[in-house]
């Protein structure tokens, strides 16, 4: 995750492009949204130093591709993934989507790595391609050492105003206590071995015990993008974390208003080279296990949200799993208050990342739906008793028109809506007015 425009695909594209070459089986799967990488292709890309077994199969890593899609990033109410690298732009230090991101993977306790990249750009720059760090920092003049080392330590500085321990990773001796920051170049190579031997690192430490994913049973994924395709219809973007998933297999997903059920019509796999005919874009397959993303095609999709859960039905279970989606959608509404803001938001988990930052700041929250600003929510705000409260925050969502007509009316005209597409600046903004309201 992180800013755009940091590297986060290229980063994820060379580390492919490097485990094709490194391993032979040539087993490196590119997913929809996700990359699958066995871990022997993983330790022969980090070199002699990552030689440590690792009792895990491989790493599936997704990239995030709207700037806000890592919101729906989630599972079973918490974080859907088990690691992060954070991607930023050592040139440009942090941005207001890196920001959100650490807050969301603090709010998740997601242990994190962060990739400080672009080194290949600091003026003076000597490539060393494809060579750990180390090799690579000793290789460049002293201006240009100096001039890595003052950003690495204004990215420490960022880090600890945001309460995190950081070092640059060759100085860390405890991956519990503080942050790597690894030095990388997408487009050279240089760091990448670090990287991936930072992330064994921590898939020793944090995932060789909490991994359960397993290959048996009825599949449950979250939904991370919902899209029109030509010749499918509407189709899901799915990450599949756990059991395996069967064309034909009826399966339960969240839609805006109602639980959907459905069967699955099609799975498909993006073809190894993207071709550029649509229709020969996927390759359809009979069934998938976890971990892996795939695309769903079924009948019924319309509505869906993204972030959604998805399970499988299986054996007679059908109302359970209804029950069970339902539950898991509904769980962020866990601490509503009845007096306090309407928050609104695209998806899922971006209402979640929402509330949880409010919680944070001691600030209530009355309701909290996916979909955009509606009448009835100003109709509503106007109602609060606290006229602190009688605000609506909606973040990545539009204001429909009858919502802004609406704002004119007397009942309601002392209401405010927040709208935004960065979480802490949407806070900021209620903070402002809220404090203004006070004097
Ligand atoms: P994303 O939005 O975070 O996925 O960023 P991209 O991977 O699409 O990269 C954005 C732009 O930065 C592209 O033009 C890349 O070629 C360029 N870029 C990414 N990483 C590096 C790097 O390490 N060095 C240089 N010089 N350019 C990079
Ligand atoms: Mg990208």
């Amino acid at each position: 995750m992180g800013h755009v425009d940091h590297g986060k695909t290229s980063l994820l594209d060379r580390i492919r492009g490097s485990s094709v070459v490194s391993t032979e089986e040539g087993a490196i799967t590119q997913h929809i949204g996700a990359t699958l990488v066995p871990i022997d292709a993983i330790t022969r890309m980090g070199g002699a130093l990552s030689k440590v077994s690792v009792n895990v199969p491989g790493l599936l890593f997704i990239d995030t591709p709207g700037h806000h899609a890592f919101t729906t990033l989630r599972a079973r109410g918490g974080a859907l993934a088990d690691m992060a690298i954070v991607v930023v732009d050592i040139n440009e230090g942090f941005r207001p989507q890196t920001i959100e991101a650490l807050q969301i993977l603090r709010n998740y306790k997601t242990p994190f790595v962060i990739a400080a990249n672009k080194v290949d750009r600091i003026p003076g720059w000597r490539v060393q391609q494809n060579q750990p760090f180390l090799k690579t920092f000793a290789q460049q003049n002293e201006r240009v050492q100096g001039m890595l080392e003052t950003k690495v330590y204004e990215l420490v500085g960022k880090l600890s105003d945001l309460g995190f321990n950081s070092e640059r990773f060759d100085r860390v001796s405890d991956f519990a206590r503080n942050i790597c920051i690894v030095p990388t170049s997408a487009i050279t190579g240089e760091g990448l071995p670090d990287i991936l031997i930072v992330l064994i690192g921590l898939a020793q430490r944090y995932m060789t015990e909490s991994l359960k994913v397993s290959a048996e049973g009825p599949g449950v994924g979250t939904v991370l993008e919902v899209k029109e395709e030509r010749g499918l219809g509407m189709t899901l973007d799915l990450i599949l974390y756990d059991g395996n998933l069967k064309v034909g297999d009826e399966i339960v997903v969240a839609g805006n208003d109602q639980i959907i059920e459905t069967k699955v019509r099609s799975l498909l796999k993006p073809r190894p080279m993207s071709e550029i005919l649509i229709e020969e874009r996927f390759e359809r397959v009979k069934s998938v296990t976890a971990a892996a993303g795939i695309k769903v095609a079924a009948p019924k999709l319309d509505g869906v949200i993204a972030g959604s859960p998805l399970r499988v039905v299986r054996g007679g279970n059908r109302e359970e799993v209804i029950e069970r989606v339902r539950h898991e959608v509904q769980d962020i509404e866990v601490n509503l208050s009845d007096v306090g803001v309407i928050i609104r938001a695209d998806t899922i988990g971006a209402l979640e990342a929402l509330s949880k930052e409010l919680e944070g700041h001691q600030i209530q929250v009355m309701r909290a739906t996916v979909g955009p600003v509606t009448r009835h929510d100003v109709l509503e705000a106007g109602t609060i008793r606290d006229p602190l409260y009688s605000a609506i925050v909606a973040f990545n969502t539009p204001v429909l028109p009858d919502a802004v007509d609406a704002l004119t009316d007397t009942a309601t005209s002392h209401v405010s809506i927040f709208e935004g597409g960065v979480i802490y600046q949407l806070l900021d903004d209620y903070v402002e007015w809220r404090e203004e309201k006070k004097q």
